[in-house]
């Protein structure tokens, strides 16, 4: 059986769509379904472990996730919400919109979310480590937030420089 994806594009920083506010999805169809498959495949193909809807510029509240070594442990979480959390952990994250920037983010090690899977089920999942890590990534660009924000603007500010600067070098070689 061949399944039929594709591979979406996905906005760099400071792409101002990257700052939208997701809306909720009202409805669980096959369109989200198809949505969301092409998010992991984009996903994979990146290589990254985490993908928010926001970062295709769809922005409805839908990420995928897969933290696993092997790939095979994919997670779809429609309208997630943070329902609770706990402890503290510092850890180096990197973005799919952001690439080849690492830097170590200090945010707490046990979370709780609630969303609902791509069968349109809610779901509570419970998480700590990197997928807890990764939950609050992608949760935050639903809400147009992302992980350069937790920096000093200095540091934020040059991270954009270099952003704009590798974008621009990349349009003079086409
Ligand atoms: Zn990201």
């Amino acid at each position: 059986m061949e399944f039929f994806v594709s591979l979406l594009d996905i906005l760099l920083f400071p792409d101002p769509q990257l700052r939208k506010v997701a809306a909720p999805v009202n409805t669980v169809d096959g369109r989200v379904a198809a949505l969301a498959d092409d998010m992991l495949e984009t996903m994979y193909n990146a290589p990254g472990i985490g993908l928010a809807a926001t970062q295709i510029n769809v922005h409805e509240r839908l990420v995928v996730i897969d933290v696993s070594e092997e790939n095979d442990q994919p997670l779809v979480l429609i309208n997630p919400v943070l329902v609770h959390s706990e402890g503290e952990a510092e850890m180096q994250e990197g973005c799919l919109s952001i690439p080849e920037i690492y830097e170590t983010i200090k945010r707490p090690s046990h979370v709780t979310v609630e969303a609902v899977d791509r069968e349109g089920s809610p779901f509570k999942l419970d998480a700590d480590g990197l997928l807890a890590v990764c939950l609050q990534h992608e949760i935050d660009h639903l809400d147009g937030k992302l992980f350069v924000d937790y920096l000093s603007p200095l540091k934020r500010n040059r991270i954009r420089k270099k952003m704009i600067k590798a974008a621009r070098e990349l349009e003079d070689n086409d």
